[in-house]
């Protein structure tokens, strides 16, 4: 087959399903080329999609019953020692409308059901037997012709477009090939995430996190939970599940000799955690590579004639935090591309003087104003002491400070005081502090 396309996308992920959406509707013609043998069939996130992006993809999701799992009302970040768990806890009743801001996901099932959104959007566009999406083979190779991108290989096959979206993930093989990104991302760029889902009966879900109709819980964790190595953990709530996982660094696991599964196992069994998922069943596990944000790991560029970069190929990922970003910037990166695409058909111009464009709308938009403001909140989070000191002192503190032990009862500045004393040193409490000030 020697078609040329509009444009091809190489990943079937959310950044290329975006893309694809956004062709369809854009009444271009494509191919989509996903090596899993379904969409969402490689894919790991936590996963809470944050934002409303997919509103505009899929108008009134909410109204449907596949997709997603269950609606964001309820967050809570908890701060781990060995024993205790002293929490942050929001719940509001702002979060529980229509559209919604956070939703959570399991990848196999939400990326199959958003491409069977794009398979009807192919449906209904002017060119319904021009556009495909192609399951189960691998992009081998990109092909250029005097320095631009004119199509890929897969297997024996070739196809050529007028313009290629790399949508390939985080392991971005194919943006390397083409000199877009070093051969080697530093290791300090990078964590491993790994997770398990873990079965249970919706009804005891509910009544055990108290969620009320498709209402869900994101709870974040910092401390014990990852055994002294650079991370955090994460427990979501879905329709009859628990998704429950860590994102852990790789160069610190490495250093300090640990194996994430073994991490997992600990933070399975910390009594806060043990009391959550008592009685549910491990079904899925999981592992897959992740960025850590680091601004400095995004490729040289984001385009070059014929081709554009979107979503984790390009590095595009926030953790300030407050939760991991990466398929929300996934989605709007595949938007963003897809309009740039769209744009340069018109124009009939398809040289990175136009593909350009596809940057600009990128530094407009919130993902790279975000990652670019939030950059000290993601190195401030790799500071050891974010994983240790600061989770003990405040479990220290907690502990003296829920205490009612029939003694006279110190000041709570005295048992901060203590805390501080036990667990760190002032002057790095107070240099942490005005950091945090100012990166958040
Ligand atoms: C444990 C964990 C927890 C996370 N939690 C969250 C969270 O709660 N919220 C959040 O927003 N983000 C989260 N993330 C990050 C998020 O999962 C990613 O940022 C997001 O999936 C990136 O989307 P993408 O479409 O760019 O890439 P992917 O989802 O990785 O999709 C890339 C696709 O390309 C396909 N592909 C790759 N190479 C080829 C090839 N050569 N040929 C054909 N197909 C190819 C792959 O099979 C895959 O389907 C988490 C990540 C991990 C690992």
């Amino acid at each position: 087959m020697d078609e040329k396309f509009d444009a091809i996308i190489v990943g079937g992920g959310i950044a290329g399903l975006s893309a694809a959406m956004t062709l369809a509707k854009g009444n271009a013609r494509f191919l989509l080329i996903e090596r899993g043998e379904f969409c969402g069939a490689k894919n790991v996130s936590g996963g809470v999609l944050w934002g409303s992006d997919l509103a505009k993809l899929v108008p009134e999701y909410w109204l449907e019953t596949g997709g997603i799992e269950r609606f964001v009302n309820h967050r809570r970040l908890t701060f781990m020692d060995e024993q205790s768990a002293f929490s942050v806890d929001f719940k509001s009743e702002h979060f529980n409308e229509p559209p919604y801001s956070g939703v959570t996901v399991l990848r196999a099932v939400f990326d199959e059901w958003l491409a069977g959104k794009v398979q009807a959007a192919i449906d209904e566009s002017e060119h319904p037997d021009e556009s495909f999406l192609a399951t189960d083979i691998l992009v081998e190779e990109v092909l250029q012709e005097n320095g631009k991108v004119v199509g890929i290989r897969a297997g024996e096959e070739r196809f050529y477009a007028d313009c290629v979206i790399l949508a390939e993930g985080v392991n971005n093989l194919l943006t390397r090939q083409i000199g877009l990104e070093k051969e080697y991302v530093p290791v300090d760029h990078m964590g491993i995430g790994v997770k398990e889902v873990l079965k249970l009966d919706s009804k005891r879900l509910e009544d055990r996190f108290q969620l009320r109709g498709r209402s869900g819980l994101t709870n974040e964790f910092v401390g014990f939970c990852s055994e002294g190595v650079e991370g955090g953990g994460f427990l979501y709530t879905n329709s009859d599940s628990i998704s429950l996982g860590l994102v852990l660094g790789l160069k610190d696991l490495k250093a300090k000799e640990k194996t994430p599964y073994d991490i997992l196992n600990t933070f399975k069994e910390h009594p806060a955690v043990a009391d959550m998922i008592s009685g549910a069943e491990t079904v899925e596990y999981s592992a897959h590579a992740v960025s850590t944000g680091n601004i400095k790991a995004l490729p040289s560029e984001l385009y070059a004639d014929g081709v554009l970069i979107a979503g984790e190929a390009a590095h595009l990922l926030l953790n300030a935090g407050k939760a991991i970003q990466g398929m929300d910037y996934a989605m709007r990166s595949g938007i963003l591309a897809a309009e740039t695409v769209i744009e340069a058909k018109k124009a009939n111009d398809y040289t990175s003087g136009m593909l350009k464009n596809y940057r600009s709308a990128l530094e407009n938009s919130y993902v790279l104003k975000d990652m670019r403001s939030f950059q000290d909140a993601v190195h401030l989070l790799h500071q050891p002491n974010m994983f240790g000191a600061v989770p003990n002192m405040i479990c220290d503190f907690g502990r003296q400070f829920f205490t009612i032990s029939g003694e006279e009862t110190p000041k709570a500045s005295k048992m901060m005081h203590a805390a501080i004393k036990r667990n760190a040193s002032y002057w790095d409490l107070v240099k942490l502090g005005l950091k945090g000030a100012r990166a958040l």
